[in-house]
């Protein structure tokens, strides 16, 4: 779809720290990362919400098979997921990585993003692509 950040992102028309490609899904990081392996599960084909992909289950495998890998790239055993949409009009799957203190509540707190330079955010995006 013209104008969604998240088809060019699929298209390679705009840059995005990738983890994980096939020829249905891109994984890659949330550039305001709630905490460091912070990642986004897209079809690559447009879809408005998340329960609008019609191969839902295959979606799910492959968002499960990030958060194991995420698991263990970030050495922590619990990976949080949530599904929003509200600030991008194209169907994504949070997860995200949790750590013992690390701020956030029961539920992520959105307001509480990690400053994580380009090179850090390069690191990680290598280190959970390496373990896929
Ligand atoms: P929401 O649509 O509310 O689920 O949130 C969209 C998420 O996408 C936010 O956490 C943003 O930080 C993230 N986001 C927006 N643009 C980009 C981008 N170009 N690359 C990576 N993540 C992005």
């Amino acid at each position: 779809m013209e104008n969604c950040v998240f088809c060019k992102i699929a298209k390679k028309e705009i840059p995005c720290f990738e983890v994980f490609e096939n020829e249905k899904f891109l994984a890659f990081l949330d550039i305001n990362p709630r905490n460091p392996g912070h990642t986004l599960v897209i079809p690559k084909e447009h879809f408005r919400w998340v329960w609008d992909v019609p191969y839902l289950g295959e979606y799910f495998e492959v968002v499960g098979k990030i958060a194991r890998v995420i698991k263990k790239s970030m050495k922590t055993d619990f990976v949080v997921s949530f599904i929003i949409g509200e600030e991008v009009p194209h169907a994504h799957i949070h997860l995200v990585p949790r750590f013992p203190e690390d701020g956030h509540g029961a539920l992520i707190d959105l307001s509480l993003i990690r400053k994580i330079g380009k090179e850090e955010m390069e690191k990680i995006a290598k280190e959970i692509k390496e373990n896929v």
